[in-house]
């Protein structure tokens, strides 16, 4: 073996080790104990002054944040008065994440339970209608069973509980919690593994944050890069969609630094490779998947579009290579890059982004557009997963964007044998070249999209809530990423010089923490419940004692 191949070897070891897919308590194991030293809550004395500033806002502090909704339900629980609202509340979300098999059972023991009046634990301020629905309806397994239930009981919650609960050392600890998620991260809190790909201004890197040992992947967008190619407007734009946007389907933000070369952004980590990599890396005698296989992507896809556009956001760049693959073989959007939002008092955009071969007719014609283009380019997507090849394209054929573009333009879409007619039906509804009569985001939603009859075997609740089973698991002990030789280097950059400018520019991008994904590893690290203790006598713990001087 030469010295390179044996250099990307060593790397994948300690990735793969890392990463903790051969001993599933690895990376717990592998945490720094004085970086997690270092994670530790302030005495309240110290972020008193953030108890009227900090994120209040119902929905936001008590249901979106993860930790805020952890401190508000053990501040229920230790309630008498708000006690069977909370057992409800999560009676709910269990159901709502159950195997459909024990769903009616689930249901069954809820009714009795919180919706007959005669119950010592019934919910009154569920509405009578409500109340009606779901004991007619609860055979039926619906994902969305008790979602009238689930807006009435977060309503009586914030009328009745709310004032409590910031009156309470519960909300003392969201404050202090909120605290330390606002401290500044550097690249000391992150040991970088092997380079997984090369981007326009930097290389993508696992890593791994020392103190929780969460892995995660680290995009690196060198400053001087940037500068000499005008990527400011680029990275502002991926950094803040990508902290907006919080879904299963698309890559998530947790990190946002800088270094003294780069700007970091440190996001889920995505170790089974990319959609081109699976079409024609993986078995290249045999390129391209079955239908039922590019269905489920195609389905996971979807839900990722609807989010965006849900957030006002197009995407501009679907491709095959932008779609990644986690280790249990769910796939999520990344490289939001080009995306576009559309400002509130505006729904079209303009301009010339995507990738050739994509990019819609309208794009093309330098017409205004909106989410349209991103069925287009889903629509080829879904093509080149089943023909393992692009649509306006040969396989092996060179040909110029000139004529790319006249053919996404003029021709008809030609399909192999090897397409069934619910998908060639689909492929020409969203391959379709008048934006009008395009299948896509109607309503605000992609329902008539779903509804298609390629997606017969989906269950979109199931889906949604990560549930299904997916139709390939990457093996765990396999790099689905190029040898380390092979990903290229950067040329060096001359004549770059910074000013105030861009100093500023960097201190902005370079916000910290974003909270829900922080948050969530903070839980799902264990590193929450490690320092959320309170003492078993129902005494006030130290930090949260005013009388107890701060250590
Ligand atoms: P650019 O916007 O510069 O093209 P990308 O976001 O596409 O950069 O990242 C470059 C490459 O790094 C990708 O093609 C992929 O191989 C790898 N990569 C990017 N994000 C992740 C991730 N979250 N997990 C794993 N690999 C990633
Ligand atoms: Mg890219
Ligand atoms: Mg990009």
């Amino acid at each position: 073996m030469d010295i390179g191949g044996l250099e990307t070897v060593v790397a994948n070891s300690a990735y793969v080790s890392a990463r903790g897919s051969v001993d599933a308590n690895a990376a717990a194991t592998m945490r720094d104990k004085k970086m997690r030293a270092r994670l530790k809550l302030p005495h309240i004395k110290q972020c008193e002054h953030m108890k009227t500033t900090v994120d209040m806002v119902f929905d936001s502090m008590c249901v979106r944040q993860p930790i805020g909704k952890r401190l508000f339900q053990q501040y229920l629980d230790s309630d008498a008065t708000h006690k069977n609202a909370c057992e409800l509340w999560k009676d709910i979300e269990d159901y709502n994440v159950a195997q459909e098999s024990d769903r009616t059972q689930k249901a069954q023991k809820m009714i009795n339970k919180y919706y007959d009046s005669a119950a010592k634990t019934f919910c009154s301020f569920l509405e009578e209608k409500a109340i009606t629905r779901v004991k007619e309806d609860f055979k039926n397994i619906r994902g969305d069973l008790f979602k009238e239930s689930e807006q009435q009981l977060l309503k009586h919650l914030e009328a009745k509980a709310l004032d409590s609960f910031k009156n309470s050392m519960y909300f003392l600890r969201y404050v202090q919690f909120k605290w330390l998620e606002g401290q500044s991260v550097t690249e000391e809190w992150f040991m970088d593994f092997r380079v997984l790909g090369k981007g326009g201004f930097g290389e993508v890197h696992a890593c791994q944050m020392r103190a929780t040992g969460k892995m995660y992947a680290n995009k690196k967008l060198n400053k001087k890069r940037l500068k000499k190619r005008k990527g400011y407007e680029g990275a502002i734009v991926e950094k803040r969609i990508l902290a907006k946007v919080h879904s299963r389907f698309i890559v998530t933000l947790a990190y946002a630094f800088q270094t003294k070369l780069d700007l970091c952004l440190v996001m889920t980590i995505m170790n089974g490779g990319d959609l081109r990599f699976h079409i024609y890396n993986v078995d290249e005698k045999n390129p391209g998947f079955n239908e039922q296989r590019a269905c489920f992507y195609t389905a996971q896809i979807i839900c990722g579009l609807e989010h965006l556009h849900q957030h006002r956001i197009v995407y501009r760049d679907l491709k095959p290579e932008n779609v990644l693959l986690d280790d249990a073989g769910h796939v999520r959007l990344s490289d939001l890059g080009l995306a576009v939002e559309l400002p509130p008092d505006k729904d079209k955009t303009k301009g010339y982004a995507g990738t050739p071969g994509f990019m819609a007719p309208e794009l093309l014609q330098s017409k205004e557009y909106d989410y349209t283009v991103d069925y287009f380019t889903l629509g080829v997507t879904l093509y080149e997963m089943i023909a393992a090849k692009g649509p306006f394209r040969n396989r092996g054929e060179k040909v110029d964007n000139n004529e790319v573009t006249r053919r996404i333009l003029s021709d008809p879409v030609s399909y192999p044998d090897n397409f069934g007619k619910d998908c060639k039906d689909i492929c020409e509804g969203l391959m379709e070249k008048d934006p009008m009569k395009r299948l896509g985001f109607k309503n605000n939603t992609c329902d008539e999209l779903k509804a298609q009859v390629f997606f017969k075997e989906i269950n979109w609740n199931r889906l949604e809530a990560g549930m299904l089973t997916p139709p390939f698991v990457p093996d765990p002990k396999m790099v689905y990423a190029k040898d380390i030789d092979d990903v290229g280097a950067f040329s060096t950059i001359k004549g770059v010089v910074m000013d105030e400018k861009d100093t500023e520019f960097f201190n902005d991008f370079a916000s910290g923490n974003i909270p829900i994904p922080w948050q969530e590893e903070m839980i799902e690290t264990g590193v929450f419940g490690e320092l959320n203790l309170w003492p078993g006598n129902g005494k006030l713990p130290d930090d949260l004692d005013p009388n107890v001087t701060p250590a």
